[in-house]
């Protein structure tokens, strides 16, 4: 089984090495990710400027491309330029910070996963809570659990999943199967004063706007299960379509008749 690992932390994001390690026991596992930290980038892709691709080693030793792009262009340069072929499965992750509900739309992790779907790899996109920053063995080896039980499930060509742990402790969570809670957020920036009278403005931490439902990634965090979601790419609102449907008819009327 051939594996492209990639990320949005850089090639120090933590967890990288471990979910390597546990990786390499499924196959062979080639590293791509961006050369410095792109959390919050989205789906951004590299087209105004070249992208250059460095070889490098992760805190492991283990070999790793660094490209000067996004998560996303990680994925097209991997598949287009440096592996011979496909891979039969593409990770993203793991992210230090939990990618649910609209965070998707904000997360470089989950777009990476998406571009792999776009090339049709199976790809998982993996999260977690900052809580578990210092195990992220642990991380991984969750990872794993839900990997496996996926890859066994047999992952459609194109297949997108999203996975997120939650806070771990000693006993073994929980996997749920959710829908995503898309639901803007509460946000606020904080304001600070810079010497010489300069203000600066810090997005914060955003807060839910009401209790997450039942089923949604949201709560399965919430109450410490790890959440699977699988993702589609189609934004279609398909409620929407049937409404505007007869309002454009009448347009197209009026202008062309
Ligand atoms: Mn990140």
């Amino acid at each position: 089984m051939r594996i492209l690992l990639t990320n949005d932390d850089g090639p120090n994001g933590p967890g990288l090495c471990e979910l390597r390690r546990e990786l390499a026991a499924l196959g062979d596992v080639t590293v791509v990710c961006p050369a410095e930290e792109r959390s919050g980038v989205g789906h951004a892709i590299t087209y105004l400027v070249p992208v250059r691709a460095r070889p490098g080693r992760l805190a492991d030793g283990a070999p790793a491309h660094l490209l000067s792009g996004m998560p996303a262009d990680c994925i097209k340069f991997a598949l287009l330029v440096l592996m011979k072929g496909p891979p039969d499965l593409i990770v993203s992750g793991p992210n230090l910070g939990a990618n649910a509900g609209v965070d998707l739309f904000y997360s470089g992790t989950v777009a990476a996963a998406m571009e792999g779907g776009f090339y049709g790899v199976p790809s998982v996109a993996v999260s977690t809570s900052r809580e578990n920053e210092a195990d992220m063995a642990a991380v991984a080896a969750q990872a794993m659990r839900v990997l496996r039980l996926l890859l066994g499930s047999g992952l459609a060509p194109g297949a997108v999943v999203n996975v997120n742990i939650p806070p771990l402790s000693d006993a073994e969570p929980e996997i749920r199967l959710t829908s995503q809670y898309a639901v803007p957020m509460i946000e606020e920036y904080v304001r600070f004063r810079a010497p010489r009278g300069r203000v600066f403005y810090f997005l914060d931490a955003a807060k839910g706007t009401a209790p997450a439902p039942p089923g949604s990634d949201v709560a399965a965090l919430e109450a410490g299960a790890i959440s699977v979601t699988p993702l589609r790419r189609d934004l279609t609102d398909e409620a929407a379509m049937s409404r505007l449907r007869d309002a454009l008819t009448v347009v197209k009327a009026k202008t062309y008749d």
